[in-house]
Protein backbone atom coordinates (compact mmCIF):
# COMPACT_ATOMS: atom_id res chain seq x y z
CA UNK A 1 0.00 0.00 0.00
CA UNK A 2 2.79 2.31 0.90
CA UNK A 3 4.57 1.69 -2.09
CA UNK A 4 1.04 2.31 -4.10
CA UNK A 5 0.85 5.39 -2.22
CA UNK A 6 4.55 6.80 -2.70
CA UNK A 7 3.56 6.58 -6.53
CA UNK A 8 0.39 8.34 -7.14
CA UNK A 9 0.71 12.28 -8.12
CA UNK A 10 -1.94 15.04 -9.20
CA UNK A 11 -4.98 13.91 -11.08
CA UNK A 12 -4.61 10.16 -8.94
CA UNK A 13 -4.64 11.51 -5.97
CA UNK A 14 -8.45 13.21 -5.42
CA UNK A 15 -9.43 9.97 -6.94
CA UNK A 16 -8.18 7.72 -4.44
CA UNK A 17 -9.59 10.53 -1.57
CA UNK A 18 -13.27 9.50 -3.25
CA UNK A 19 -12.38 5.95 -3.18
CA UNK A 20 -11.46 6.39 0.66
CA UNK A 21 -14.52 8.44 1.64
CA UNK A 22 -16.74 5.90 0.18
CA UNK A 23 -16.68 3.31 2.80
CA UNK A 24 -16.52 5.90 5.71
CA UNK A 25 -19.72 8.19 4.58
CA UNK A 26 -22.06 4.69 3.96
CA UNK A 27 -20.81 3.30 7.95
CA UNK A 28 -22.44 6.64 9.02
CA UNK A 29 -25.18 7.00 6.68
CA UNK A 30 -27.94 5.54 8.87
CA UNK A 31 -27.01 8.13 12.13
CA UNK A 32 -28.80 11.36 10.94
CA UNK A 33 -30.20 12.24 7.25
CA UNK A 34 -27.66 14.76 6.94
CA UNK A 35 -25.34 12.39 6.89
CA UNK A 36 -26.81 10.46 3.80
CA UNK A 37 -25.64 13.10 1.39
CA UNK A 38 -22.68 13.61 -0.95
CA UNK A 39 -19.55 15.19 -0.71
CA UNK A 40 -18.11 17.61 -3.11
CA UNK A 41 -14.67 15.93 -2.87
CA UNK A 42 -12.43 18.42 -4.92
CA UNK A 43 -12.24 21.49 -8.17
CA UNK A 44 -9.92 20.31 -11.02
CA UNK A 45 -9.49 22.14 -14.32
CA UNK A 46 -7.65 21.42 -17.48
CA UNK A 47 -6.93 24.30 -20.28
CA UNK A 48 -7.89 23.13 -23.77
CA UNK A 49 -7.31 25.05 -27.00
CA UNK A 50 -10.61 25.85 -27.30
CA UNK A 51 -12.42 25.52 -23.83
CA UNK A 52 -11.32 24.79 -19.98
CA UNK A 53 -12.85 22.16 -18.40
CA UNK A 54 -13.89 22.62 -14.76
CA UNK A 55 -14.78 18.88 -13.09
CA UNK A 56 -15.95 18.96 -9.68
CA UNK A 57 -15.20 15.48 -8.33
CA UNK A 58 -18.74 14.13 -6.14
CA UNK A 59 -19.73 11.09 -4.58
CA UNK A 60 -22.99 11.40 -5.98
CA UNK A 61 -25.38 14.01 -7.70
CA UNK A 62 -27.40 16.82 -6.04
CA UNK A 63 -30.23 18.97 -7.53
CA UNK A 64 -28.19 21.68 -9.66
CA UNK A 65 -29.41 25.36 -10.79
CA UNK A 66 -27.20 26.68 -12.82
CA UNK A 67 -27.05 30.43 -13.88
CA UNK A 68 -25.02 33.56 -14.82
CA UNK A 69 -24.18 36.91 -12.87
CA UNK A 70 -22.35 39.85 -14.72
CA UNK A 71 -19.69 42.29 -13.89
CA UNK A 72 -17.71 40.03 -13.23
CA UNK A 73 -18.59 37.76 -15.05
CA UNK A 74 -19.53 34.44 -13.01
CA UNK A 75 -21.17 30.93 -14.16
CA UNK A 76 -23.00 30.18 -10.67
CA UNK A 77 -23.78 25.92 -9.80
CA UNK A 78 -26.18 25.72 -7.16
CA UNK A 79 -26.04 21.67 -6.06
CA UNK A 80 -28.92 21.45 -3.16
CA UNK A 81 -28.43 18.50 -0.97
CA UNK A 82 -24.42 18.31 -1.12
CA UNK A 83 -21.78 18.85 1.34
CA UNK A 84 -18.19 20.30 1.29
CA UNK A 85 -15.78 20.31 3.86
CA UNK A 86 -14.72 23.90 3.68
CA UNK A 87 -15.00 26.96 1.70
CA UNK A 88 -11.94 27.05 -1.16
CA UNK A 89 -10.88 28.71 -4.25
CA UNK A 90 -8.51 27.21 -6.90
CA UNK A 91 -7.09 30.25 -9.17
CA UNK A 92 -7.10 29.38 -12.84
CA UNK A 93 -6.27 32.72 -14.99
CA UNK A 94 -5.91 30.88 -18.40
CA UNK A 95 -7.27 33.11 -20.44
CA UNK A 96 -10.97 31.69 -20.05
CA UNK A 97 -11.60 31.44 -16.14
CA UNK A 98 -10.13 33.32 -13.84
CA UNK A 99 -11.10 31.76 -10.67
CA UNK A 100 -13.17 29.08 -9.11
CA UNK A 101 -14.57 29.63 -4.98
CA UNK A 102 -17.07 26.69 -3.70
CA UNK A 103 -18.32 27.31 0.07
CA UNK A 104 -21.45 25.82 1.55
CA UNK A 105 -24.84 27.64 1.18
CA UNK A 106 -28.21 26.53 2.95
CA UNK A 107 -28.76 22.91 2.26
CA UNK A 108 -26.00 22.76 -0.47
CA UNK A 109 -22.85 24.16 -1.73
CA UNK A 110 -22.04 27.10 -4.66
CA UNK A 111 -19.55 26.91 -7.07
CA UNK A 112 -18.81 29.97 -8.97
CA UNK A 113 -16.76 30.07 -11.87
CA UNK A 114 -15.43 33.76 -12.89
CA UNK A 115 -14.74 33.98 -16.47
CA UNK A 116 -13.00 36.28 -18.43
CA UNK A 117 -16.36 38.32 -20.54
CA UNK A 118 -19.56 36.54 -21.78
CA UNK A 119 -18.10 33.01 -22.85
CA UNK A 120 -20.50 29.89 -23.52
CA UNK A 121 -20.66 26.81 -21.52
CA UNK A 122 -21.77 23.38 -21.16
CA UNK A 123 -22.81 21.71 -17.89
CA UNK A 124 -23.49 18.08 -17.15
CA UNK A 125 -23.32 15.69 -14.85
CA UNK A 126 -21.34 11.90 -15.50
CA UNK A 127 -21.78 8.79 -13.58
CA UNK A 128 -19.15 6.96 -11.91
CA UNK A 129 -18.01 4.30 -14.97
CA UNK A 130 -14.28 2.49 -15.61
CA UNK A 131 -13.55 2.87 -11.72
CA UNK A 132 -13.98 7.32 -12.52
CA UNK A 133 -16.22 8.70 -9.94
CA UNK A 134 -19.10 10.74 -10.45
CA UNK A 135 -18.27 14.66 -11.79
CA UNK A 136 -20.18 17.68 -12.77
CA UNK A 137 -18.56 19.02 -15.76
CA UNK A 138 -18.33 22.61 -16.68
CA UNK A 139 -17.37 23.28 -19.58
CA UNK A 140 -16.13 26.86 -20.52
CA UNK A 141 -16.01 27.33 -24.10
CA UNK A 142 -13.76 29.95 -25.60
CA UNK A 143 -14.90 32.68 -28.18
CA UNK A 144 -15.98 31.06 -31.95
CA UNK A 145 -13.88 33.34 -33.44
CA UNK A 146 -11.04 31.67 -32.13
CA UNK A 147 -11.97 28.17 -32.55
CA UNK A 148 -12.48 29.60 -36.23
CA UNK A 149 -8.69 30.82 -36.21
CA UNK A 150 -7.33 27.85 -34.78
CA UNK A 151 -8.81 25.53 -37.43
CA UNK A 152 -7.44 27.98 -40.12
CA UNK A 153 -3.98 27.99 -38.84
CA UNK A 154 -4.00 24.65 -39.29
CA UNK A 155 -5.72 24.38 -42.68
CA UNK A 156 -2.60 26.95 -43.50
CA UNK A 157 0.02 25.05 -42.13
CA UNK A 158 -0.96 21.49 -43.88
CA UNK A 159 -1.50 23.78 -46.78
CA UNK A 160 2.45 25.16 -46.77
CA UNK A 161 3.50 21.55 -46.59
CA UNK A 162 1.95 19.66 -48.97
CA UNK A 163 3.27 22.41 -51.19
CA UNK A 164 7.00 21.05 -50.26
CA UNK A 165 5.21 17.39 -50.84
CA UNK A 166 5.68 16.59 -46.99
CA UNK A 167 3.87 13.56 -45.94
CA UNK A 168 1.63 14.55 -42.53
CA UNK A 169 0.93 12.66 -39.99
CA UNK A 170 -1.28 13.54 -37.11
CA UNK A 171 -0.60 11.40 -34.53
CA UNK A 172 -3.03 11.14 -31.59
CA UNK A 173 -1.95 10.69 -27.92
CA UNK A 174 -5.28 9.10 -26.27
CA UNK A 175 -7.55 10.51 -23.43
CA UNK A 176 -6.21 13.55 -21.40
CA UNK A 177 -7.52 15.66 -18.85
CA UNK A 178 -10.35 14.46 -16.42
CA UNK A 179 -9.93 11.05 -18.76
CA UNK A 180 -6.70 9.37 -17.66
CA UNK A 181 -7.33 5.81 -19.75
CA UNK A 182 -6.32 2.97 -17.71
CA UNK A 183 -4.26 3.02 -14.91
CA UNK A 184 -2.47 -0.09 -13.92
CA UNK A 185 1.35 -0.83 -11.55
CA UNK A 186 1.15 3.40 -10.85
CA UNK A 187 1.00 4.17 -14.82
CA UNK A 188 -1.63 6.55 -15.85
CA UNK A 189 -1.97 5.61 -19.77
CA UNK A 190 -2.54 9.82 -20.71
CA UNK A 191 0.58 10.49 -19.16
CA UNK A 192 2.48 7.58 -21.31
CA UNK A 193 0.69 7.57 -24.43
CA UNK A 194 1.57 11.66 -24.57
CA UNK A 195 5.33 11.09 -23.72
CA UNK A 196 5.12 8.35 -26.77
CA UNK A 197 3.69 10.52 -29.26
CA UNK A 198 5.67 13.73 -28.65
CA UNK A 199 8.74 11.87 -29.43
CA UNK A 200 7.21 10.37 -32.26
CA UNK A 201 6.28 13.33 -33.58
CA UNK A 202 10.17 14.73 -32.72
CA UNK A 203 11.34 11.93 -34.89
CA UNK A 204 9.57 12.58 -37.96
CA UNK A 205 9.85 16.10 -37.95
CA UNK A 206 13.52 15.04 -37.85
CA UNK A 207 13.11 13.12 -41.08
CA UNK A 208 13.03 14.91 -44.68
CA UNK A 209 10.16 14.66 -46.20
CA UNK A 210 7.58 14.81 -43.02
CA UNK A 211 5.52 17.03 -40.86
CA UNK A 212 4.08 15.81 -37.96
CA UNK A 213 1.00 17.19 -35.48
CA UNK A 214 -0.65 16.18 -32.77
CA UNK A 215 -4.02 16.11 -31.82
CA UNK A 216 -3.40 17.47 -27.90
CA UNK A 217 -0.95 19.37 -27.02
CA UNK A 218 -1.38 19.00 -23.40
CA UNK A 219 -3.01 17.43 -20.62
CA UNK A 220 -6.59 18.19 -21.63
CA UNK A 221 -9.28 16.32 -22.99
CA UNK A 222 -10.54 15.79 -26.86
CA UNK A 223 -13.78 14.30 -27.79
CA UNK A 224 -12.96 11.88 -30.19
CA UNK A 225 -15.02 13.58 -33.00
CA UNK A 226 -13.08 16.78 -32.56
CA UNK A 227 -9.21 14.28 -32.87
CA UNK A 228 -10.74 12.97 -36.31
CA UNK A 229 -11.26 16.97 -37.28
CA UNK A 230 -7.76 18.37 -36.24
CA UNK A 231 -6.27 15.07 -38.92
CA UNK A 232 -8.59 16.65 -41.32
CA UNK A 233 -7.74 20.31 -41.50
CA UNK A 234 -4.70 18.96 -41.41
CA UNK A 235 -5.34 17.05 -44.58
CA UNK A 236 -3.48 13.95 -43.04
CA UNK A 237 -2.15 11.28 -44.96
CA UNK A 238 -1.83 9.11 -42.16
CA UNK A 239 -3.66 8.97 -38.91
CA UNK A 240 -1.65 7.12 -35.32
CA UNK A 241 -3.60 7.43 -32.28
CA UNK A 242 -1.86 5.77 -29.73
CA UNK A 243 -3.12 3.99 -26.74
CA UNK A 244 -2.17 1.30 -23.63
CA UNK A 245 -4.10 -1.96 -23.63
CA UNK A 246 -5.43 -3.01 -20.30
CA UNK A 247 -6.76 -6.40 -19.85
CA UNK A 248 -8.59 -8.56 -16.39
CA UNK A 249 -5.88 -11.09 -17.49
CA UNK A 250 -2.30 -9.81 -16.27
CA UNK A 251 -0.48 -12.14 -18.09
CA UNK A 252 -1.87 -11.02 -21.28
CA UNK A 253 0.81 -9.04 -23.39
CA UNK A 254 2.00 -7.96 -26.42
CA UNK A 255 1.64 -4.76 -28.98
CA UNK A 256 -1.98 -4.78 -31.09
CA UNK A 257 -2.55 -2.25 -33.85
CA UNK A 258 -6.14 -1.66 -34.91
CA UNK A 259 -7.54 -0.48 -37.99
CA UNK A 260 -11.28 0.01 -38.20
CA UNK A 261 -13.92 -1.95 -39.40
CA UNK A 262 -17.35 -0.48 -40.22
CA UNK A 263 -18.65 -4.31 -40.31
CA UNK A 264 -18.07 -5.41 -36.35
CA UNK A 265 -14.56 -6.31 -34.46
CA UNK A 266 -12.41 -9.46 -35.52
CA UNK A 267 -13.50 -11.21 -31.76
CA UNK A 268 -14.82 -10.47 -28.66
CA UNK A 269 -11.62 -9.20 -27.10
CA UNK A 270 -11.52 -5.88 -30.16
CA UNK A 271 -15.25 -5.61 -29.37
CA UNK A 272 -14.50 -4.86 -25.59
CA UNK A 273 -11.71 -2.96 -26.13
CA UNK A 274 -13.58 -0.54 -28.84
CA UNK A 275 -16.01 -0.30 -26.66
CA UNK A 276 -13.79 1.17 -23.13
CA UNK A 277 -11.48 3.32 -26.02
CA UNK A 278 -14.81 4.83 -27.22
CA UNK A 279 -16.61 4.82 -23.69
CA UNK A 280 -15.65 8.92 -22.68
CA UNK A 281 -17.49 10.19 -25.52
CA UNK A 282 -20.50 7.81 -25.15
CA UNK A 283 -20.78 9.56 -21.91
CA UNK A 284 -20.82 12.91 -23.68
CA UNK A 285 -23.97 12.71 -25.78
CA UNK A 286 -23.61 16.04 -27.67
CA UNK A 287 -21.18 14.24 -30.01
CA UNK A 288 -23.05 11.08 -30.39
CA UNK A 289 -25.44 13.42 -32.89
CA UNK A 290 -22.95 14.20 -35.63
CA UNK A 291 -22.81 10.57 -35.67
CA UNK A 292 -25.43 10.15 -38.43
CA UNK A 293 -24.22 12.61 -40.52
CA UNK A 294 -20.37 11.08 -40.03
CA UNK A 295 -21.68 7.78 -41.09
CA UNK A 296 -22.69 8.67 -44.44
CA UNK A 297 -19.11 10.39 -45.39
CA UNK A 298 -17.23 7.84 -44.06
CA UNK A 299 -19.17 5.45 -47.25
CA UNK A 300 -17.84 7.24 -49.69
CA UNK A 301 -14.00 7.32 -48.91
CA UNK A 302 -13.58 4.49 -47.13
CA UNK A 303 -12.83 1.72 -49.16
CA UNK A 304 -9.36 2.97 -50.28
CA UNK A 305 -8.59 4.48 -46.60
CA UNK A 306 -9.27 0.79 -45.15
CA UNK A 307 -6.97 -1.22 -47.31
CA UNK A 308 -4.38 1.54 -46.99
CA UNK A 309 -5.05 1.43 -43.08
CA UNK A 310 -4.27 -2.48 -43.06
CA UNK A 311 -1.13 -2.00 -44.83
CA UNK A 312 -0.28 0.45 -42.32
CA UNK A 313 -1.04 -1.72 -39.37
CA UNK A 314 0.92 -4.86 -40.24
CA UNK A 315 4.08 -2.61 -41.41
CA UNK A 316 3.59 -0.98 -37.75
CA UNK A 317 3.35 -4.05 -35.65
CA UNK A 318 6.07 -5.36 -37.43
CA UNK A 319 8.32 -3.25 -36.62
CA UNK A 320 6.91 -2.39 -33.01
CA UNK A 321 7.61 -6.55 -32.37
CA UNK A 322 11.41 -5.16 -34.12
CA UNK A 323 12.59 -3.16 -32.29
CA UNK A 324 11.09 -3.05 -29.04
CA UNK A 325 11.18 -7.04 -28.75
CA UNK A 326 7.08 -7.10 -27.67
CA UNK A 327 5.21 -10.26 -28.57
CA UNK A 328 3.04 -9.86 -31.73
CA UNK A 329 -0.72 -9.05 -30.47
CA UNK A 330 -2.08 -8.86 -33.79
CA UNK A 331 -3.41 -6.76 -36.57
CA UNK A 332 -6.96 -6.61 -35.41
CA UNK A 333 -10.28 -4.67 -36.85
CA UNK A 334 -12.79 -3.53 -34.54
CA UNK A 335 -15.27 0.07 -34.89
CA UNK A 336 -13.02 3.10 -32.92
CA UNK A 337 -14.66 6.41 -33.08
CA UNK A 338 -11.33 7.48 -33.17
CA UNK A 339 -10.50 5.65 -37.01
CA UNK A 340 -13.97 6.88 -38.35
CA UNK A 341 -11.55 9.06 -40.64
CA UNK A 342 -12.74 9.20 -44.15
CA UNK A 343 -10.45 8.71 -46.89
CA UNK A 344 -7.25 9.15 -44.11
CA UNK A 345 -5.64 5.83 -43.14
CA UNK A 346 -5.90 5.60 -39.92
CA UNK A 347 -4.58 3.56 -37.12
CA UNK A 348 -4.92 2.63 -33.28
CA UNK A 349 -1.81 1.41 -31.40
CA UNK A 350 -1.91 -0.63 -28.22
CA UNK A 351 1.30 0.10 -27.07
CA UNK A 352 1.74 -2.81 -24.20
CA UNK A 353 -0.41 -4.11 -21.45
CA UNK A 354 -0.06 -1.94 -18.13
CA UNK A 355 -1.90 -4.33 -16.53
CA UNK A 356 1.35 -6.46 -17.07
CA UNK A 357 4.03 -6.11 -14.48
CA UNK A 358 6.47 -6.33 -17.30
CA UNK A 359 5.17 -4.24 -20.05
CA UNK A 360 4.10 -1.62 -17.43
CA UNK A 361 7.94 -1.12 -16.00
CA UNK A 362 8.80 -1.09 -19.52
CA UNK A 363 6.40 2.17 -20.30
CA UNK A 364 7.52 3.44 -18.24
CA UNK A 365 11.02 3.86 -18.86
CA UNK A 366 11.95 6.75 -21.17
CA UNK A 367 14.31 4.55 -23.25
CA UNK A 368 11.60 1.63 -24.48
CA UNK A 369 9.17 5.11 -24.98
CA UNK A 370 11.71 6.25 -27.31
CA UNK A 371 12.29 2.54 -28.54
CA UNK A 372 8.37 2.53 -29.45
CA UNK A 373 8.49 5.88 -31.16
CA UNK A 374 11.59 4.50 -33.06
CA UNK A 375 9.41 1.37 -34.43
CA UNK A 376 6.80 3.62 -35.36
CA UNK A 377 8.32 6.45 -37.35
CA UNK A 378 10.36 3.99 -38.89
CA UNK A 379 6.98 2.03 -39.99
CA UNK A 380 5.82 5.47 -41.58
CA UNK A 381 8.71 5.73 -43.42
CA UNK A 382 8.10 2.11 -44.74
CA UNK A 383 4.95 2.63 -45.59
CA UNK A 384 5.17 6.35 -47.87
CA UNK A 385 8.23 4.79 -49.71
CA UNK A 386 6.56 3.87 -52.50
CA UNK A 387 4.48 7.00 -52.31
CA UNK A 388 6.73 9.56 -52.79
CA UNK A 389 6.57 11.89 -55.47
CA UNK A 390 9.67 14.88 -56.24
CA UNK A 391 8.20 18.14 -54.95
CA UNK A 392 6.23 20.52 -57.26
CA UNK A 393 8.39 22.41 -59.84
CA UNK A 394 7.53 25.71 -58.08
CA UNK A 395 9.19 24.36 -54.97
CA UNK A 396 12.16 23.18 -56.73
CA UNK A 397 12.51 26.59 -58.41
CA UNK A 398 12.66 28.43 -55.00
CA UNK A 399 14.73 26.31 -53.75
CA UNK A 400 17.47 26.65 -56.26
CA UNK A 401 17.25 30.53 -55.84
CA UNK A 402 17.26 30.01 -52.19
CA UNK A 403 20.49 27.58 -52.81
CA UNK A 404 22.18 30.33 -55.16
CA UNK A 405 21.54 33.21 -52.89
CA UNK A 406 23.22 31.59 -50.17
CA UNK A 407 25.95 29.66 -51.94
CA UNK A 408 24.73 27.08 -52.54
CA UNK A 409 24.29 26.04 -48.82
CA UNK A 410 21.04 24.52 -48.90
CA UNK A 411 20.47 21.33 -50.78
CA UNK A 412 19.60 21.42 -54.45
CA UNK A 413 18.83 17.73 -54.20
CA UNK A 414 14.74 17.49 -54.34
CA UNK A 415 13.37 16.00 -51.15
CA UNK A 416 13.17 12.45 -52.24
CA UNK A 417 16.65 11.76 -52.98
CA UNK A 418 17.57 10.16 -49.48
CA UNK A 419 19.94 6.93 -50.00
CA UNK A 420 16.96 4.50 -50.59
CA UNK A 421 17.66 1.17 -48.37
CA UNK A 422 14.73 -0.60 -50.08
CA UNK A 423 12.50 -3.34 -49.44
CA UNK A 424 14.96 -5.67 -50.16
CA UNK A 425 16.53 -5.33 -46.93
CA UNK A 426 13.49 -5.08 -44.85
CA UNK A 427 12.69 -8.67 -46.74
CA UNK A 428 16.06 -10.28 -46.28
CA UNK A 429 16.19 -9.36 -42.21
CA UNK A 430 15.12 -13.30 -41.32
CA UNK A 431 17.29 -13.72 -38.51
CA UNK A 432 15.91 -12.48 -35.46
CA UNK A 433 15.48 -8.85 -34.83
CA UNK A 434 17.41 -6.55 -36.75
CA UNK A 435 18.28 -4.22 -33.80
CA UNK A 436 21.15 -4.83 -32.45
CA UNK A 437 22.69 -3.05 -28.92
CA UNK A 438 25.99 -2.90 -28.16
CA UNK A 439 27.85 -1.53 -24.90
CA UNK A 440 31.29 0.18 -25.48
CA UNK A 441 32.60 1.58 -21.96
CA UNK A 442 29.48 4.16 -21.08
CA UNK A 443 28.36 4.50 -25.03
CA UNK A 444 25.30 1.95 -25.78
CA UNK A 445 24.28 2.30 -29.20
CA UNK A 446 21.24 0.63 -31.30
CA UNK A 447 22.47 0.30 -34.62
CA UNK A 448 19.69 -0.18 -36.95
CA UNK A 449 18.49 0.85 -40.49
CA UNK A 450 18.32 4.43 -39.29
CA UNK A 451 18.54 5.28 -36.06
CA UNK A 452 20.72 5.05 -33.05
CA UNK A 453 20.54 5.87 -29.61
CA UNK A 454 23.67 8.06 -28.26
CA UNK A 455 24.56 8.44 -24.84
CA UNK A 456 26.23 11.53 -23.91
CA UNK A 457 29.65 10.85 -21.99
CA UNK A 458 31.22 13.71 -20.13
CA UNK A 459 33.09 16.09 -22.68
CA UNK A 460 30.45 15.12 -25.57
CA UNK A 461 29.63 18.39 -27.52
CA UNK A 462 26.85 18.30 -29.96
CA UNK A 463 29.28 19.75 -32.32
CA UNK A 464 31.46 16.23 -31.89
CA UNK A 465 28.09 14.38 -31.95
CA UNK A 466 26.76 15.98 -35.02
CA UNK A 467 30.05 14.98 -36.75
CA UNK A 468 31.03 11.92 -35.94
CA UNK A 469 27.66 10.38 -37.20
CA UNK A 470 27.30 12.85 -39.86
CA UNK A 471 23.62 14.44 -38.39
CA UNK A 472 22.94 17.99 -38.46
CA UNK A 473 22.65 19.89 -35.03
CA UNK A 474 19.48 21.01 -36.06
CA UNK A 475 18.56 17.78 -36.69
CA UNK A 476 19.51 15.97 -33.67
CA UNK A 477 17.73 19.16 -31.77
CA UNK A 478 14.23 18.55 -33.33
CA UNK A 479 14.74 14.34 -33.58
CA UNK A 480 15.21 14.65 -29.39
CA UNK A 481 12.54 17.57 -28.84
CA UNK A 482 15.07 19.53 -27.34
CA UNK A 483 14.77 23.80 -27.20
CA UNK A 484 18.46 24.44 -26.10
CA UNK A 485 21.94 23.07 -27.56
CA UNK A 486 22.66 21.75 -24.33
CA UNK A 487 23.44 18.42 -23.24
CA UNK A 488 24.24 16.38 -19.96
CA UNK A 489 26.12 13.06 -19.33
CA UNK A 490 24.22 10.08 -19.22
CA UNK A 491 21.52 11.83 -22.05
CA UNK A 492 20.21 9.94 -24.17
CA UNK A 493 20.29 10.85 -28.11
CA UNK A 494 18.54 9.38 -30.79
CA UNK A 495 19.77 10.37 -33.88
CA UNK A 496 18.35 9.66 -37.09
CA UNK A 497 21.63 8.55 -39.57
CA UNK A 498 20.95 7.24 -43.06
CA UNK A 499 22.50 3.70 -42.44
CA UNK A 500 23.96 1.35 -40.31
CA UNK A 501 26.78 1.80 -37.52
CA UNK A 502 29.70 -0.26 -36.72
CA UNK A 503 31.09 -0.09 -33.76
ZN1 LIG B 1 -6.78 4.05 -24.31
Amino acid sequence: MARVLLKIRGVLFPILLVFLAFPLSSVSAKSSPKARLPWLKGVRYWTAPDHTRVVLDVTGPGKTKVFKLSRPTRIVVDIEGMRVKAPGMERVGDGVVKEVRWAPKGRGVRVVLVIEGDLEHRFFYLKPFMGRTARYVVDVKKPEKVVVREKRQREEAAAKEKKERHFIIVIDPGHGGDDPGAIHNGIVEKRVVFSIAKKLANLLNSTTGFRAYLTRKGDYYLPLRKRVEIAHDYKADLFISIHCNAAPNRRARGAMVFALSNKGATDNVSRMLARIENTADMMEVEFTKKREVNYILLDLAQDYSRVESEKFARLALRSLVRFTGMPWGGVKKARFTVLKNPGIPSVLVEVGFLTNRREARLLRSGLFQTRVAIALADAVEDYFKDKMKPPSPEVMMARAQVGKSRGGEVSSKPVVARPSEGKAKVASGVGGPRVSTKRTGTRQRVAHRRWVIHVVRKGDTLWEISRKYGVKIRTILVANGLRKPTIYPGQRLVLPIARITTL
